[in-house]
């Protein structure tokens, strides 16, 4: 009796959400060493297969999981994936993803040693911003994903993913150059690099903002 009244605790937290059905039981994903983070990665993505939990499942080509070291010490997440993504089912390739390629090694890092992800897993229509409830949907894969990985660091990139990962509607422009915490793990929002390709003098801020996500890891800056 009392776990029925619990279940329905729980359908009737879920519903006040806006849930329709409930979040997903995700594989169970306990891992230590590197190859052990790596086949629990591939049971998740294995678990997403095509997934269609949201509306963004229409018009996507590939669903984009995310790619990189399994025990990476620092991690990006980035807001969805673009056209060029879309197509290569790989976070940040297109031109944006070239630029992020370049952070990443001035920080003394090849891109295959960091993990880069996405808050949702595919394309919004038009690069439009994700809605609340795909990301509501999808989030869920990306907080395993983190749990897996299980990172030193998080760079966030851009207003989206700062504001979902803290749950916070701050803009991007004050979040940004100062750590916050995310599940116990340090997280420093940053600007995206499709907005420094519009804003080019703001690389800069995100150097410094690289910076001390070196010093956070205790490396120097190369
Ligand atoms: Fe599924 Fe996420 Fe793609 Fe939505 S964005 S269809 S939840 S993988």
């Amino acid at each position: 009796m009392q776990k029925t009244r619990a279940l329905t605790q729980v359908l009737r937290f879920y519903n006040a959400l806006g849930f329709e059905r409930l979040p997903l039981c995700l594989p169970d994903t306990a891992a230590h060493s590197s190859d052990e983070k790596g086949e629990a990665l591939e049971r998740l993505r294995h678990h997403i297969g095509d997934c269609t939990r949201c509306r963004l499942s229409e018009k996507r080509t590939n669903v984009v999981f995310g790619e990189g070291n399994p025990d990476a010490e620092l991690m990006f997440i980035g807001e969805g994936p673009g056209r060029d993504e879309d197509i290569q089912a790989r976070p940040f390739v297109g031109e944006a993803g070239r630029l992020l390629t370049r952070l990443i090694e001035r920080m003394g890092f090849r891109r295959e040693d960091v993990y880069i992800a996405n808050i949702v897993k595919c394309r919004p229509p038009g690069n439009r911003d994700p809605q609340d409830e795909e990301i509501i949907a999808c989030i869920p894969f990306l907080k395993k994903q983190i749990s897996i990985i299980a990172p030193k660091v998080i760079m966030s990139l851009g207003r989206v993913s700062a504001q979902t990962l803290l749950g916070s509607k701050t803009p991007i422009s004050r979040l940004r150059g100062r750590f916050s915490r995310f599940d116990d793990i340090d997280l420093m929002p940053t600007f995206h690099p499709a907005y420094l390709l519009r804003n080019p003098k703001d690389k800069m801020l995100v150097w410094g903002d690289a910076i001390k996500v070196l010093e956070k890891l205790g490396r120097e800056a190369p």
